[in-house]
């Protein structure tokens, strides 16, 4: 019963952010295929993937061509306000910005064990976290991966320098998440308000 009820808690709280994000228009829908094919026929001139740090070198369906300006970083957590992602942001007048999170995240286990000890600013998240560690279900954990990557356009849609960028059009944000057991990309559709599985 509480598994299920975990379960249900936390489709709503993604389901919140979904709503709240999706009325922006610097968040678009852009898969993979949508990515290359823009960045090798010139139609997207540059792009960057934020990625997090233990998907380790081989980050699966990002284009891999060396003829095409595409910035990859990868850092615990895939935040953009680290490592110079923002400075590159507006130094390489990038068009296309995806943030990249995976299930089996290590991270996210380290990270919901940590945060359960300490007081944080974000109520919603602790939950989420205390929620997944109680019921340890696949399921709660991919929602608190996508609720991550979602929460990650949230604070690039309120930062002060990112935010002028989506406003004006020249910027656009995407949410992708790997399903390892099933080796599929899925991206965040605004429209749909949810990660939509990239059919083949
Ligand atoms: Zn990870």
């Amino acid at each position: 019963m509480r598994s299920r009820q975990t379960v249900s808690n936390s489709a709503n709280t993604i389901c919140g952010i979904a709503h709240q994000i999706s009325e922006s228009a610097g968040i678009t829908y852009l898969d993979d295929v949508q990515l290359s094919d823009g960045l090798l026929s010139g139609s997207i001139k540059t792009a960057a993937v934020v990625a997090c740090s233990d998907m380790g070198a081989w980050v699966p369906f990002v284009c891999s061509s060396p003829n095409v300006q595409l910035f990859l970083f990868q850092n615990f957590g895939h935040h953009f306000d680290t490592a110079g992602v923002v400075e590159t942001l507006v130094r390489a007048r990038i068009e296309n910005v995806v943030v990249y999170g995976h299930s089996d995240c290590e991270y996210t286990k380290f990270l919901a064990k940590s945060e359960q000890c300490l007081s944080t600013d974000k109520e919603e998240r602790r939950r989420l976290y205390e929620g997944a560690l109680q019921s340890d279900s696949e399921a709660v954990w991919k929602t608190v991966g996508q609720y991550n990557v979602l929460n990650e356009l949230k604070k690039m849609l309120a930062d002060p320098v990112v935010a002028p960028l989506t406003a004006s059009g020249r910027l656009c944000i995407h949410g992708w998440f790997y399903d390892a057991t099933i080796r599929q990309l899925e991206v965040f559709d605004p429209e749909q308000r949810a990660f939509m599985v990239v059919k083949k």
